[in-house]
């Protein structure tokens, strides 16, 4: 198996962590991962915790994340934090329209298209997450859906540019659920995004985004998800708040990486 993508594993802590134990968490991480540089790392904690884990993640590869940014640089947002503000700590990815962030704060696609094209400017890697609810896979519409979101969030997006984007297929109904989509189902769907970036970038700009499952993925089923032609990473939710289970997610892709 020949992918030439390099895997991405992303922790998306959400609103957990103190600043202390985000340190915990990522110095451990770092000490179980060693200087594998065969597949990217990514800490995403909450804003609070980003200035200490900055400090805890330099000079090791393991990548800084932010989970959100606004689009304008500065401002009257309140409560709002931009790329501009975060540069100081050097991350490297952001997470953009996650679907807590669609469901709890309303965010349309053309307004997370506002902030992958803010993230572009500001130097960060946006991984945009799409997917379905459980409502819209049973009616059939998950194809449609994906489609939607997909092309409604890349708007004036260039080809060089996309590049640097991460997608993220991420199902409603397998987040935080304990419910994953089969390999089978998700490479499915990781196929038809595939085809979606081609058709929007070109075929080749296509074949090099990496195209990340995030959905109740755990070590004991990361393999099977990981194998997948079209997956290229996890973003992890749950597992990602334990180093064991995060960094033995990790170690399932750095050994299919080593199978190549
Ligand atoms: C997520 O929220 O991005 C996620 C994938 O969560 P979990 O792994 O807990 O399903």
């Amino acid at each position: 198996m020949d992918k030439h993508r390099k895997y991405i594993i992303a922790g998306n802590w959400k609103m957990n962590k103190t600043s202390g134990e985000s340190v915990e968490l990522a110095d451990a991480v770092i000490k179980e991962i060693g200087d594998q540089a065969s597949v990217d790392v990514v800490l995403c904690p909450p804003f609070t915790s980003i200035a200490a884990v900055s400090s805890v993640v330099e000079g090791s590869p393991v990548k800084l994340g932010a989970q959100n940014i606004h689009p304008a640089s500065s401002g009257a947002y309140t409560g709002e934090v931009s790329a501009e503000m975060l540069r100081y700590f050097y991350p490297t990815y952001v997470i953009l329209g996650h679907s807590e962030r669609r469901k709890y704060f309303n965010e349309t696609d053309a307004f997370i298209n506002e902030k992958v094209l803010a993230a572009f400017a500001g130097n960060l890697k946006p991984i945009l997450c799409v997917g379905e609810t459980l409502e819209e896979r049973e009616s059939g519409k998950t194809l449609e859906v994906v489609d939607t979101q997909i092309r409604g969030c890349l708007v004036d997006v260039s080809e060089k540019d996309a590049e640097n984007l991460v997608v993220a297929y991420e199902p409603v109904w397998a987040i935080g659920t304990g419910k994953t989509a089969t390999p089978q189902i998700a490479q499915e769907v990781h196929d038809s995004i595939r085809h979606i970036l081609s058709d929007l970038f070109g075929q080749e700009a296509a074949q090099r985004i990496r195209i990340q499952y995030g959905g109740s993925m755990k070590p004991d089923n990361a393999r099977d998800l990981l194998s997948q032609t079209d997956i290229d990473g996890g973003l992890i939710g749950g597992a990602a708040l334990n180093a064991k289970s995060f960094t033995d997610i990790v170690n399932a892709a750095v050994s299919l990486d080593s199978e190549e």
